[in-house]
């Protein structure tokens, strides 16, 4: 009877194990403890341990190294930018899907702003 996954593997283990039967991870471990250890596990690649996560999911990695002022731009940027993707898609007259376009762009621009500048060193 298999009662817990292990976090690091993703192996069943039996309800008596304290340790992964398998790669010898605690069943109880923090946060911080699963991602090295995943890292580990699946060598220093972190695409290749998180190959079936959804989009959001990816955003949140991406955006896991920004401060949270950064993160609060580039996220708002990102939802003006579908906002207004979804409001050019649905838009009849010429003038509204131009309007829409422009704010997508501005949006993207302040995305990618909000993102690059956390490769560049701080001045
Ligand atoms: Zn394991």
């Amino acid at each position: 009877m298999y009662s817990w996954q292990c976090h690091v593997c993703a192996c069943s283990n039996k309800a008596t194990s304290v340790r992964c039967e398998h790669c010898g991870f605690p069943g109880q471990a923090t946060g911080k403890e699963i991602t090295d250890a995943r890292q580990k596990y699946h060598g220093t690649t972190p695409s290749s341990a998180v190959p079936k996560d959804n989009s959001l999911r990816s955003l949140q990695v991406l955006f896991a190294p920004l401060p949270l002022w950064r993160k609060s731009i580039a996220m708002t940027a990102l939802f003006v930018a579908t906002s207004a993707g979804l409001v050019a898609k649905a838009s009849l007259s010429i003038e509204s899907v131009l309007l829409a376009f422009a704010v997508l762009l501005v949006a993207m621009l302040v995305f990618g702003l909000a993102m690059s500048s956390t490769i560049e060193p701080q001045q």
